[in-house]
This record gives C-alpha cells, sequence and structure tokens, in this order.
C-alpha cells in the first residue's frame, strides 16, 4: 500500500519522487560462489575414479586380458573406487536433501542413550579393522531430545567415525553423553589423534574441506561428513564445538 501512496501524493503535488532500493548483493554473489565451487569440487571428485575406472576397464580388455593377477588385482581396486563413488553420491543426496528441508523442525522425542548404543553397535566393524575400541559413558535414565531419529544417527555416526579414523590405532575413543539438571544435553567424542592445528578448526564444515594432503591420501572419506554434521545440527537448533590439541587429540561436542 505504502508505494501506492507515494505516487498519489507525487501526482497530486506535481513533484518529482524517486523511490530508491539499496540492496546488499554481495552476500548473494558469496552464495553463488559457493555454489559454483561446489558443482566443480564435486564434478571433480566424481571424474577423478570414473577416469581411473576407464583406464582399468580398457587395461582389462586390452594387455590385462590373459592374466588372471592383474585382473583379479585391477577388480579389487575398481570396487574400491566404486565404493567410494556411491559414498559421495549419497552424501551429495544427504546435503541436498537438508537443504530443502532446513526450515522444517524436527519433532520426535529421541532418546540418545540407545540411539548412541545402536550408532557403536554400527560403527564395530570399521572399529574393530582400525583397531580402536569405542567406549561409551552413559548416564542413569533417559536423554530425551526432540530430533529426527535419522539424522541424529548421522550425525553421530560421522563423528565417531572420524574419531575413529583420525584417532590413533590402538588407543579409545570415548564418547561421553551428559544429561545434569538444569543443563544443556551434551555429547563429546574424544580421540587421541594428531589433533587439528587451530587455523584449520573455522573451516572444517565447509563442503569438500580435509585439512591435510595426506588425509585424503591415505584417509577413506568425502570432505563432506561435517558438512552434513552442520546442516543438521542447525536444523536441531544444536551446536558443534570442537576442542582439539596438536598431538594429543580432538573432541566434539554437541550441545543441545
Ligand atoms: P572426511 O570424509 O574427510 O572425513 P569430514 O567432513 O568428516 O570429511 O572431515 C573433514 C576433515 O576434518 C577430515 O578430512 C580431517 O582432515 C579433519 N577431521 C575430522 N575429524 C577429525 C578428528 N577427529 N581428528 C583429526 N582431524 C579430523
Amino acid at each position: 500500500i505504502a508505494p501506492v501512496t507515494v505516487a498519489e501524493k507525487a501526482v497530486a503535488s506535481e513533484e518529482q519522487l524517486y523511490l530508491l532500493s539499496f540492496r546488499d548483493i554481495s552476500e548473494l554473489r558469496r552464495i553463488d560462489r559457493m555454489r559454483s565451487d561446489f558443482v566443480a569440487n564435486a564434478s571433480h571428485e566424481l571424474r577423478t575414479p570414473l577416469a581411473s575406472l576407464r583406464g582399468f576397464i580398457e587395461t582389462l580388455l586390452g594387455p590385462a586380458r590373459e592374466d588372471p593377477k592383474a585382473r583379479e588385482r585391477f577388480l579389487v581396486i575398481m570396487l574400491d573406487q566404486v565404493t567410494r563413488m556411491s559414498r559421495l553420491v549419497d552424501d551429495l543426496l544427504s546435503l541436498s536433501r537438508l537443504e530443502v528441508k532446513s526450515h522444517l523442525a524436527p519433532d520426535q522425542n529421541i532418546d540418545l542413550v540407545p540411539l548412541l548404543g545402536h550408532v557403536r553397535d554400527a560403527l564395530a566393524p570399521l572399529a574393530e579393522d582400525l583397531d580402536v575400541a569405542i567406549n561409551l559413558h552413559l548416564p542413569e535414565g533417559k536423554a530425551e531430545v526432540l530430533g529426527d531419529r535419522d539424522e541424529l544417527v548421522q550425525v553421530f555416526e560421522n563423528l565417531i567415525e572420524n574419531a575413529c579414523k583420525y584417532g590413533q590405532e590402538g588407543k579409545a575413543v570415548d564418547v561421553y553423553l551428559r544429561n545434569g539438571e538444569g543443563r544443556p544435553i551434551e555429547v563429546s567424542v574424544v580421540d587421541r589423534g594428531a589433533g587439528i592445528p587451530a587455523e584449520h578448526v573455522p573451516r572444517l564444515t565447509e563442503r569438500f574441506y580435509r585439512v591435510s594432503v595426506e588425509d585424503s591420501r591415505s584417509k577413506k572419506g568425502t570432505g563432506l561428513g561435517l558438512a552434513i554434521v552442520k546442516h543438521i545440527l542447525t536444523r536441531h537448533r544444536a551446536r558443534l564445538i570442537v576442542h582439539s590439541k596438536v598431538g594429543e587429540g580432538t573432541e566434539f561436542t554437541v550441545r543441545f
């Protein structure tokens, strides 16, 4: 209604009125750049294993055709590449689904005590492979939050899996669930790995961000896990707090 009133007034008094509207587009530009960086990164991450698969298939159809040993070796590597690509596509889909429903508040009553037990069981084979024990420290009784079960499982799977991957072989990963009277419910995941240098901490939840080339080479992952964690926690109005000491280990805390 207001602009019409202004226009009417302008005609009535025969004055010329100009309506100036200012909008800061730097934030829009930033989001646009992030989106195109994201597409470029995702394409690159998919193109690399695809190129390698193509190379292996060509070798299998050509020089390695009659060599059962080479065939076996190549097929194992190819399976690894395909698994990596599936994981990447799953993570990309998770992120885009989360973006669609980011404005909806989750509304199930979730008890974190059995949920963490379930996550520990699901990660047991990986922990065994990496020679890490996952110790749960749970309070008596329930620890209920309003949430989405599958998403919270994904948060704790990502954090505990990271603690196993980047923690120290042979050392335990400790998971503490705190449910103090009158205090926020918190879950902390503590490892005794190499730690994260302070300058990397603010960037950990960026998509595709990995701390070191060494991590990207030697540890399986997509660099999307913590970006997914951040999206889910934002929807749950929960915070992610990181404490890390180089040479001692890292603690990721989710505060509801
Ligand atoms: P990734 O798939 O690479 O594990 P994430 O988004 O889960 O992706 O983590 C991003 C990066 O943060 C990892 O590549 C790793 O460099 C670092 N990181 C995550 N968790 C830990 C941890 N517990 N200890 C040390 N570094 C970690």
